[in-house]
């Protein structure tokens, strides 16, 4: 663990107020486990700075004085990137949680850091605006952690991901400088985009310390259907088919078998239709006047491909369907410690990927089972290895799974980002060329390596 002496200490300290230089057990605790309880590091200092001004100050010490930082907003990432594995120094975004006005005219807002998806949601709402990604864990994942993993969630198929809704932002360096471009210009071709590069860099190149990020009319009216299906391939030629007629399309979200069935004992609640089927899709339209006729009429020329549909248009019975998507990763969460792979496919390979699987984790480990649901809209398939086997077992299923992945032209990450559990694997979808590429603009905005430095980008082979 890196060592903090004294001197450094109250370096720090001066900084952020002793009440946000946290070195006691108990209280960096929540700050050295990552929400999968997967990932448990060690650090000997959490710093909670409150502006910008505070971040910067605690980069350019740490950078000097050759310490590592690792930021962490939420820490509901995934991939073991939130988190001090190496010992590292965690700087807590969480006190950076103003929200500036909205920009009604420009239909934009600038929001700190720290600002939860939640509290977003409600800053807009009330201007009949709304954030283009939403996703399950909204109630404690970060703007800034939004960006850093380009989170993606439901809403992908209409909005894009983080990256999309981003218009500027303001940083701090690894050298402690900051820099800012928050005026929000729809169209600035001035060179290169460095907020698109901030999208996805989990921490590894700048802090984000507030976003510009582009809002979307609230869309009052909608509608929502649970569709079941005999077969995977069925599914996944519906969701072609629906992304085909409905217009006012939201989100398509698939629930297969055992996470349907894991789910719906969680919730105590009974499937509420095709008990016997092997995949559910959720599908929800959005519009300023009501899509339910459109959704309908779409799901009507399905016709055979469905075996049954349940129809949620007012609050209380959509959000009874959706308890179903958005309560998966819980229901998980209580059958022990999961190894979760996040990957997208081919809409061509997507329901052969689903089909083997099953085959392929059994092969390498008889004790283990997949439990896969997720975004079908955008091929992206959430699988949760879980099971008897341990870690080391789930890792020889992670590479026979990810291998598979690679060879079907799929990626390793869809939108969980790489952390530190994927880096191995960068070279089934990155080449060599790519990855010198990353190490070059690593090195170039933190030579010292400062940032995150275990996160992201393998270490060179000798
Ligand atoms: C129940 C549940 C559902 C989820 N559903 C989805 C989903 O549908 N789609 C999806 O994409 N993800 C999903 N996730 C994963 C996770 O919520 C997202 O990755 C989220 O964007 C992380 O935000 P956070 O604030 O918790 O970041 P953290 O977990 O704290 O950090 C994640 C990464 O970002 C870096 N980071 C954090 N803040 C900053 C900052 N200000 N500047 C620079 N780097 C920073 C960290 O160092 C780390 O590498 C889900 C997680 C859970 C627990």
């Amino acid at each position: 663990m890196t060592v903090i002496n004294n001197a450094l200490f109250q370096r720090f300290e001066t900084i952020v107020g002793s009440s946000h230089a946290l070195h006691q057990d108990e209280l960096v605790a929540s700050y050295t486990t990552d929400w999968t309880g997967r990932f448990q590091g060690s650090t000997p200092l959490v710093l909670r700075p409150g502006t910008t001004d505070e971040v910067a100050a605690i980069v350019r010490v740490a950078n000097d004085a050759g310490i590592a930082l690792v930021p962490q907003g939420g820490n509901t990432g995934l991939v073991g990137g939130s988190v001090p594995l190496r010992g590292e120094v965690v700087l807590s975004l969480l006190r950076l949680d103003a929200c500036e006005p909205v920009d009604i005219l420009a239909q934009q807002v600038t929001l700190e850091a720290g600002v939860t998806l939640a509290q977003a949601q409600s800053h807009v709402s009330p201007f009949d605006l709304a954030v283009g990604v939403d996703l399950a864990a909204r109630d404690s994942c970060t703007i800034g952690g939004m960006i850093a993993t380009n989170a993606g969630g439901i809403n992908v198929l209409r909005y894009g991901p983080m990256r999309d809704q981003l218009l500027g932002v303001e940083a701090v360096m690894a050298d402690g400088s900051v820099i800012s471009h928050l005026e929000g210009l729809e169209k600035d071709n001035t060179g290169y985009h460095l907020p698109g590069l901030l999208a996805g860099s989990e921490g590894s190149l700048a802090v984000i310390t507030k976003a510009r990020l582009r809002l979307h009319p609230h869309l009052e009216e909608r509608c929502s259907a649970m569709l079941a299906f005999n077969s995977v391939q069925d599914a996944v030629r519906a969701t072609a088919q629906l992304r085909r007629s409905v217009l006012d399309l939201q989100a398509v979200e698939v629930i297969f078998r055992e996470a349907m069935d894991l789910v719906s004992t969680y919730i105590s609640t009974s499937i509420p239709i095709g008990s016997d089927g092997s995949a559910w899709l959720l599908v929800e339209a959005a519009s300023s006047s009501d899509p339910t006729d459109q959704l309908a009429d779409a799901i009507d020329q399905l016709g055979a491909l469905v075996s049954d549909v349940a129809v949620g248009r007012d609050s209380t019975s959509r959000a009874g369907l959706w308890q179903f998507r958005e309560k998966i990763t819980e229901a998980i969460a209580t059958q022990g410690t999961p190894h979760k792979l996040d990957v997208t496919l081919p809409a061509s390979q997507l329901a052969e990927f689903v089909t083997k699987i099953p085959e392929i984790i059994s092969r390498v480990d008889s004790g283990a089972t997949a439990v896969m649901f997720g975004h079908l809209g955008d091929g992206n398939v959430h699988v949760n290895v879980l099971g008897e086997g341990g870690l080391e077992p789930h890792e020889a299923v992670e590479s026979a799974v990810l291998n598979y992945v690679a060879q079907l032209g799929g990626s390793i990450s869809a939108e969980h980002g790489i952390g530190t559990a994927k880096k191995e694997f960068l070279h089934l979808n990155r080449s060599s060329d790519e990855v010198a590429i990353f190490r070059a603009i690593k090195s170039s905005f933190d030579p010292k390596g400062t940032l995150s430095p275990n996160t992201l980008i393998p270490p060179e082979q000798q």
